[in-house]
């Protein structure tokens, strides 16, 4: 009898990265948690059931292609010619910007690196971007602008286990991460959110702000540093700059002004700075509560500031971090498929980055096109006029998390041409006109990058079943026929990660001196430059501005941000404000776990959290179906009463299809610097679900 095949690995899921092991036997595939960093031989319920993923009923085994309206089966190269034939037609007759690309955060580093290299050369086109523009671009651009870097987190996530105090600003790691939680067993928690979350019910201290009012907050808390004597005046004179600034403008946030706008008692604001300043070991930590605002950088800003103003970041056993969401969530943003930058995190504008990677790429700088448009613009522009007329998606699945989500799945018909690369057929690839079967996690090898910037191995533990490839073979497989050269578009993953360390060289995401050989026995962060100063092997770099932020002159920046409303405000006819996020045993756009029998019965369909008082006033019963309408639609979600919830507010999460789907409710109002939409803040009524009507538009079977 065979022996059982074992691999170390990590869990498919979110940007913990956790450590598992997984063995396959006769009997199936068995995950047992390792004692790695971050995880200490914990898993969180996804991760325990992920197996499960690898033979979900519905796995896509063999490709499709839309005929007479169905989607039937077809060989590889009938899919991959069809694919190759409409795209060369659109681009022939539109231009190259006619065919976007849409990624995604849980690729792997090498398959983000390709598709950025294959839609700037095999396609020529300007229009790629990826749902990490959704979660984290509102910390990138504030961390860019405070540090000159945004990795999400600057230090390892063991370092919080010795603080005295952490702040979570807009994150709720008991339910989305639960094995970070035993990293902060000891210190004191203060929790900034609208809800009481799993993590706020374990804080000391528990912030409960209005939403969209916590850059108000923010404000206040550094108003009450400054004037209280609790700010670091050393520091900040010594390590930043532009204090005065932003100064002057959180002082005309009286500790009551906030009260009034935020709903935060002034005694709570004060107790707050007050714990921070008085610990020798602190940190602030933000999630997508703060950032997924019209306002999100600022919001992030402002917490940084308060950070900065405190002493806290660059400094040993202290510091400022962004709590990432998706497995590579950060790898993912600095190989190229964001709209605006190439590998190594180097900007697509910058004359010197075009020219370094064009010439690992072998081609001239003038063939890289420019800048595209951000995720949510290149999504709502599909079919337009002047928009594109064909997408290939790859590892996401926009027609459930995308905002103003019936809208975008209108722009996703209109298109002449989808193309979708997934292993399960989401709502999205449903609606494709080819489908093409991808690998998953435990089916491949590669690199994520995890949420403290470590780089890790993925490792293959099993062939993938019926006809599936990778999706490197994919891209292979179209850039060939569509008249690229073969070798440019390597197979083999550590081929492809090769190419990745040269292209990321001198960037600021440098993972030249990253191998897989290396990553087989030591932890390494990026930055890894080839050489370390005394010309041996660099060692990486766990814990960033211990000795001078990466600007040139060593400081970090505050940023003079003023609060403002959201983008939309209650009124009459939506008299309450809908908050969307996660839940335990749901990921993303639950494409995969709710293929998983165990998370599905944990969490079966759409919900709305909703104050028994206003439940009441609304008519509606604990257990009985409501409709949550907003100016963009209505969702249809089982009525949950939650005494802690705040009266004026309703949460739902966004994890469900059809006319559960949270993100018809959203408003796709932009951040102006990070283009994140304002996934947190929807005015909106509620009522019971009157039956015999079908709530929201449905997404094509
Ligand atoms: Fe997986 Fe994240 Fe859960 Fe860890 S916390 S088991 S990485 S989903």
């Amino acid at each position: 009898m065979p022996e059982p095949r074992t691999v170390a690995t990590h869990c498919p899921y979110c940007a913990l990265q956790c450590g598992t092991r997984l063995t396959c036997e006769r009997a199936g595939v068995t995950v047992v948690p390792t004692d790695f960093p971050v995880n200490r031989g914990g898993l969180c319920q996804k991760g325990w059931t992920a197996t499960s993923l690898l033979d979900v009923p519905d796995r896509l085994v063999h490709p499709m292609v839309r005929r007479g309206g169905e989607l039937v089966a077809a060989d590889w190269d009938t899919a991959l010619g069809t694919v190759a034939d409409r795209l060369r037609g659109l681009r022939a007759e539109h231009g190259p910007d006619a065919v976007a690309v849409f990624g995604g955060g849980g690729l792997t580093n090498e398959k983000a690196y390709l598709l950025g290299k294959f839609a700037r050369l095999a396609l020529g086109t300007s229009r790629i971007d990826y749902n990490g523009r959704f979660c984290m671009s509102s910390a990138a651009a504030a961390g860019n602008a405070a540090f000159g870097l945004d990795r999400g987190l600057p230090f390892p996530v063991t370092d919080l286990g010795a603080a005295d105090v952490v702040l979570l600003a807009g994150a709720n790691p008991a339910e989305t991460m639960p094995p970070l939680m035993q990293h902060l067993a000891r210190p004191d928690l203060v929790v900034i959110d609208p809800r009481r979350t799993a993590t706020a019910e374990r804080a000391a201290l528990h912030l409960q702000p209005a939403p969209g009012t916590d850059l108000a907050l923010a404000l206040g808390l550094l108003h009450v540093a400054v004037v209280d004597g609790w700010y670091d005046d050393g520091y900040v004179r010594e390590r930043t700059s532009g204090f005065d600034a932003a100064r002057q403008r959180a002082m005309t946030w009286w500790p009551e002004r906030v009260e009034r706008v935020t709903g935060v008692p002034v005694g709570a604001q004060r107790a707050a700075v007050r714990m921070l300043a008085q610990a020798e070991r602190a940190y602030v930590l933000t999630g997508r509560g703060a950032e997924q605002h019209s306002k999100g950088t600022d919001t992030v800003a402002a917490f940084i500031n308060l950070s900065l103003a405190l002493g806290l970041p660059g400094r040993e056993g202290s510091g400022y971090g962004c709590l990432t969401g998706q497995g590579n969530g950060q790898g993912g943003r600095e190989h190229g498929q964001k709209a605006d930058q190439l590998p190594g995190y180097r900007m697509i504008t910058d004359e010197a980055a075009r020219e370094h990677v064009s010439r690992v790429w072998g081609v001239p700088p003038e063939t890289l096109p420019g800048p595209g448009s951000s995720a949510y613009e290149l999504l709502s522009g599909l079919g337009t006029p002047h928009g594109p007329r064909a997408m290939l998606v790859f590892g996401s699945n926009p027609a459930v998390s995308a905002p103003h989500a019936a809208h975008i799945t209108a722009r996703l018909s209109s298109l002449d041409f989808l193309v979708v690369a997934d292993f399960v057929p989401s709502e999205t690839a449903r609606m494709a006109d080819v489908v093409l079967p991808v690998t998953q996690w435990a089916e491949e090898d590669g690199t994520m990058t995890n949420l403290e910037g470590r780089v890790l191995r993925r490792r293959r533990l099993q062939n993938p079943p019926g006809h599936v490839r990778s999706d490197l073979e994919v891209l292979h497989g179209l850039a060939r026929r569509l008249g690229e050269p073969a070798q440019r578009y390597p197979t083999a993953p550590r081929e492809v990660f090769e190419e990745l360390r040269r292209a990321s060289a001198g960037g600021k995401a440098d993972y030249s001196g990253i191998d897989y050989e290396r990553l087989d026995t030591e932890a390494l962060y990026w930055p890894c430059p080839a050489e370390g100063p005394d010309g041996t092997a660099h060692p990486g770099t766990p814990r960033l501005f211990l000795h001078g932020f990466a600007h040139p002159d060593g400081r970090a920046r505050f940023a003079a941000v003023e609060h403002r409303a959201a983008a939309e405000s209650v009124r009459a006819e939506f008299p309450l404000l809908a908050t969307t996020g996660r839940e335990l045993a749901q990921y993303q756009s639950g494409a995969q776990t709710r293929r998983v029998a165990e998370l599905d019965a944990a969490a079966p369909e759409a919900f709305v959290e909703v104050h028994p008082d206003t439940a009441e006033r609304a008519g509606l019963r604990a257990g009985a179906l409501a409709v949550v309408t907003s100016a963009r639609g209505e969702v249809v979600a089982r009525v949950r009463l939650v005494a802690s919830m705040r009266t004026d507010t309703v949460f739902l999460p966004f994890h469900f299809p059809g006319d559960g789907r949270a993100n018809l409710l959203t408003n796709p109002a932009l951040d102006p610097r990070s283009r994140m939409p304002e996934f947190k803040v929807a005015a909106v009524r509620i009522g019971p679900h009157p039956p015999g009507t079908t709530a929201a538009e449905e997404v094509p079977a």
